[in-house]
């Protein structure tokens, strides 16, 4: 099955959002369209348009919109009156997901975590992390990293690092201590030896942290991936000053990065992960803090909520880990098409003495400019590509295509990235060309 996108020139009507929803709303901005239609890797709008999805719900639709096995079970699920609330009961939602958690996940990779359903975004999952942290360190600080992305509210945009969001705030952001991220001060800066110095020196001013929160692969801060080394050094600093380190999972984990969990293979083992965006694997709002057994000394009811569990999002969940994860053949399609994304990726940042950044099917191209990386984003959404940016300013257009792309349609995407580059970086030259 491989088509061509297709974008319809017709703006829509605005009116009802400009006149009701609020000025806070974002992505409606730089795709507007009205859509009513999604599958597999495409999104429809209401006149006939038909764009080829390289933002995946920011890496919410890992295995693209609407996937038939997971509808199919989530029709199913509605279909018998099965519970839709999201109160923590036990039920056979909750159970079914909780099986494919351990079965198919957590004992092939000798993890022991155990799982608590958070609020159902990512930013409730950083929450719990965080403060389970410092209940069972004693300890408030937590040390996160430039650039890093962890969530909204106040806890979790405490601990995230760029300005415009952190000044939403209107309260002093504290308890937390931003340190150099992996490559931060260029190649030959070893920022982790910084932070152990640091944290070694009993006058440094650095006080001893509850946690150490990081992204192995930082989604919104530019697609800066650690490297294996740096991560596990970080791991052995947490250790050694006896704080928890939590990997936050949310973006990068689920796939994106080639593994279930981005950190594998990798020689370390977090205390505290979180997950969200496709960890229902449909797009439903679902989130889960994993933590080692030992850490879970939360009394019943301590950090509660209403929606502590999604039962719809439960059931596309077990279907998606079942489905995609019960053996390793879905990894080893995405390291395919990660490494067809570097290549391609890397032949365009030559052609440009551009740069590029991240890893697995989590990649992106430094074009120099956010002015830049708009213009570029915008002439792919006129073909018919949906594509986001990322990064300090807005500078790495990245590429989140769905991992169940097929690789003529992921070259079809690169293709219509690849155009939109040249025609926004050489504008002169290639007007000279055509002339
Ligand atoms: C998206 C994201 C979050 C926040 O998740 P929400 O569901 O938007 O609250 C936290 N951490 C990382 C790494 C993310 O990418």
């Amino acid at each position: 099955m491989s088509f061509t996108p297709r974008p319809s020139k017709t703006a829509p009507d605005t009116a009802i959002y400009d006149r009701r929803e609020s000025g806070v709303r974002t992505y409606s901005r730089s795709l507007p369209r009205q859509f009513d239609k999604a599958e597999g890797v495409w999104l429809h709008d209401v006149n006939g348009g038909r764009y080829l999805d390289f933002l995946s719900g920011c890496s919410s639709l890992n295995y693209g919109h609407n996937h038939p096995v997971l509808k199919q079970a989530l029709l199913d699920y509605i279909g018998a009156d099965g519970i839709a609330h999201g109160l923590d009961l036990h039920t056979s939602a909750k159970q079914s997901f909780l099986e494919a958690l351990e079965e198919v996940i957590l004992a092939p990779r000798g993890l022991d975590y155990r799982a608590m359903f958070t609020g159902p975004t990512g930013t409730n999952a950083v929450e719990a992390a965080i403060k389970l942290a410092r209940k069972v360190t004693g300890r408030e600080l937590v040390v996160a990293f430039t650039n890093g992305f962890h969530g909204m509210t106040l806890g979790a945009l405490a601990c995230t690092g760029n300005a415009g969001k952190r000044s939403g705030a209107g309260v002093p952001l504290s308890h937390v201590a931003h340190e150099p991220f992996d490559g931060y001060y260029g190649p030959d800066v070893d920022t982790a030896a910084l932070l152990d110095q640091r944290l070694s020196d009993p006058s440094s001013g650095l006080d001893a942290p509850a946690a150490i929160l990081v992204e192995t692969v930082q989604g919104e801060g530019g697609l800066n991936a650690a490297s294996p080394e740096w991560l596990r050094a970080i791991a052995a600093i947490a250790r050694k000053h006896g704080a928890l380190l939590i990997v936050d999972d949310i973006q990068a984990g689920c796939g994106r990065t080639g593994g279930f969990f981005s950190f594998e293979g990798l020689g370390f083992t977090p205390d505290i992960v979180t997950l969200a965006k496709s960890l229902s694997g449909m797009g439903l709002p679902f989130a889960l803090t994993l933590f080692r057994p030992e850490l879970d000394i939360w009394s019943p009811g301590e950090h509660n909520g209403t929606f502590r569990g999604n039962n719809h999002a439960f059931v596309t969940a077990a279907a998606s880990l079942r489905h995609f994860w019960a053996d390793d053949g879905f990894q080893d399609r995405i390291a395919r098409l990660g490494n067809l994304l570097e290549q391609r990726l890397e032949q365009m940042a030559e052609e440009h003495g551009l740069s590029t950044r991240g890893r697995g099917m989590m990649r992106g191209i430094d074009v120099g400019s956010g002015e830049t990386a708009s213009a570029i984003t915008q002439a792919c959404f006129e073909k018919g590509l949906i594509i986001e940016t990322s990064g300090s300013h807005d500078e790495i257009v990245k590429v989140l295509a769905p991992l169940v792309i097929d690789e003529a349609l992921l070259g079809a995407g690169l293709d219509i990235l690849e155009q939109s580059i040249s025609t926004e970086l050489a504008p002169a030259a290639s007007l000279s060309a055509a002339a």
